[in-house]
């Protein structure tokens, strides 16, 4: 077993504190990483306090993380020692039912193993996130870094950049269309730079007047305030797509009359509680609301490749391990532009 350094939630919603896990010894398909930058995400929050219900502590949370490569199994072909390595949500799958061989490990009919919160595919080890010092993982779910790309800002893209990648490709995002982007946060800086990158004419939908210069700097051709009831009246029915990343409760309804006949708006926030939806806000346009739950590993690898192709990453500010509960408390003001990304050095010297 590795003695690893981390830090953890020890109950729900309590402050994280530094503690101690043991990682298994890496078998043959193994890949073993140092970590060097883990991104913060909001699930993060929703789930070190519980507001999803079900989870389990003590909690290590961390999935969006970036590391260098120290040891390697007999069988691992991908990486060797000193590569860049990255690891998202996932970290194993059973492989072999229908959705594993359609790259949706995420959906594994037997249950994924998610990185935190979670466990491995034996059913019994928990998983915990980067957090961390190091990581062991099989490797499969390890991306490969493309070079060129920020270590730091990349680390994001393996859960705020894949979740917005990969409904923009499902729904077929391309040159013309209009597409809103829903919350300027970690998720939505990402959709706004991707969806640019596209092709698409991109409106950022936002609570934030503050925000609207970065907006129109990470690729937004519109800005429009939803805490102005006037912005639903002017862009009704507008938008092809628009992805929502609101991680608190809010009514869905409004949103989908911004949608055009026959669009979409793509849920890719969680907020923890139902919010009821009127049929006639369907009905009414031949509208649909759907969800989108991160991405497959080989699509994961596409969304670094493509972010490498249209040098694309994060935009983050760094902080030390000993800052996480204040970033959380800032998260939750609305004070991050656009994502924290620990620095994992700063455990490594605690
Ligand atoms: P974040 O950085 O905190 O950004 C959320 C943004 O939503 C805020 O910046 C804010 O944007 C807007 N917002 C927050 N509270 C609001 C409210 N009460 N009303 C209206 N707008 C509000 O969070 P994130 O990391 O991007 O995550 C966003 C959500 O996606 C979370 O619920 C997270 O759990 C979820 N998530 C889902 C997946 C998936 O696979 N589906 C993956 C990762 C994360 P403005 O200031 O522009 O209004
Ligand atoms: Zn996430």
């Amino acid at each position: 077993m590795l003695k690893t350094s981390t830090y953890a939630a020890p109950a729900a919603g309590k402050p994280l504190v530094p503690f101690t896990i043991d990682r298994r010894d890496p078998g043959p398909k193994d890949v073993l990483f140092d970590v060097l930058y883990a991104g913060v995400c909001h699930s993060d929050i929703h789930q070190a306090r519980d507001e999803w219900g079900g989870a389990s502590f003590p909690m290590v949370p961390g999935h969006e993380i970036v590391g260098r490569v120290k040891q390697v199994g007999s069988q691992v072909t991908k990486f060797k020692v000193g590569d860049l390595a990255a690891v998202g949500c996932l970290v194993d799958s059973c492989g072999d039912c229908g959705t594993c061989r359609q790259h949706l490990e995420m959906f594994c009919e037997k249950g994924a193993a998610f990185t935190y919160n979670s466990t491995e595919m034996d059913r019994k080890t928990p998983t915990y996130g980067g957090y961390s010092t190091q990581l062991v993982v099989t490797e499969h779910f390890a991306l490969k870094v493309p070079e060129g790309l920020d270590p730091a800002g990349t680390a994001p893209l393996l859960c705020a950049g894949i979740t917005t990648y990969s409904p923009l490709r499902q729904y077929n995002c391309k040159k013309g269309d209009r597409v809103g982007v829903v919350g300027l946060g970690g998720l939505g800086h990402m959709a706004v730079k991707f969806a640019a990158a596209m092709g698409a004419e991109v409106t950022m939908l936002s609570t934030s007047p503050s925000k609207e210069a970065d907006a129109r700097r990470l690729g937004a051709q519109g800005f429009a305030l939803t805490k102005d009831d006037a912005t639903f009246r002017k862009l009704a029915n507008r938008f092809d797509l628009i992805i929502n990343t609101i991680s608190a409760q809010h009514d869905y309804n409004k949103y989908l009359g911004m949608v055009r006949p026959l669009g979409t708006m793509v849920l890719v926030g969680a907020p923890p509680e139902p919010t009821p939806v009127g049929a006639f806000a369907l009905i009414n346009g031949n509208k649909r609301l759907a969800g989108s739950n991160i991405g497959g590993i080989a699509e994961t690898q596409e969304m670094l490749d493509f972010c490498a192709k249209h040098k694309i990453v994060s935009d983050i500010e760094i902080i030390p391990i000993q800052k996480i509960n204040e970033a959380y408390e800032r998260m939750m003001r609305n004070d991050v532009r656009y994502r924290f990304v620990i620095d994992i050095a700063s455990l490594k010297q605690a």
